[in-house]
């Protein structure tokens, strides 16, 4: 059976950075209830608490953290790049193991958000990219959906 990747916040766990979860989700739920859903949170995999500051990724995207042109940092200046990356490559290490194609993402995340991060300003600004872990696991061929796109993730895993 085909696994999916999902982010912990997603499936209700108080992973966040301000403590919370999100959902619940009812495709999710069914996803897990037929033994699909493989979880993790790669900010807490990489060793950070929750709750633990917001971070954005000032004048860059996941890949350019990934290829040292940007730095994942707190509104202090805390750099939380290496714990993030750390996460990441946690997530690509449970694709390969379980051979999953396809990941249900938390949107707009720095390490989660498959198609708008926030833009480094922590003003709640958001453009066009993708976080740490996003970038990494489409790099490696998977399928990276939000929880805003489950119809087309639903699709995608039909198309399989
Ligand atoms: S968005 Fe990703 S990193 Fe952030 S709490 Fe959810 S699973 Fe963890």
């Amino acid at each position: 059976m085909e696994k999916i990747l999902v982010s912990r916040c997603l499936l209700g766990h108080k992973v966040r950075y301000d403590g919370a979860g999100s959902g619940p989700f009812d495709q999710l739920a069914a996803w897990q209830a037929e033994g699909r859903v493989v979880a993790i949170c790669p900010e807490v995999a990489g060793g950070l608490p929750t709750p633990r500051p917001a971070a954005e990724i000032p004048g860059g995207q996941g890949l350019d953290v990934w290829e040292g042109r940007a730095r994942v940092l707190t509104a202090d200046g805390e750099d939380f790049s290496e714990a993030f990356l750390d996460g990441a490559r946690q997530a690509l290490a449970l694709v390969q193991q379980h051979n999953i194609r396809i990941a249900i993402l938390k949107a707009n995340s720095p390490s989660c958000g498959n198609l708008l991060t926030y833009d480094g300003t922590f003003s709640g600004v958001k453009v066009s990219g993708e976080g740490v872990t996003a970038a990494l696991l489409k790099r490696h061929g998977v399928h990276v959906f939000s929880e805003l796109e489950l119809p087309q993730a639903a699709q995608a895993l039909n198309n399989l």
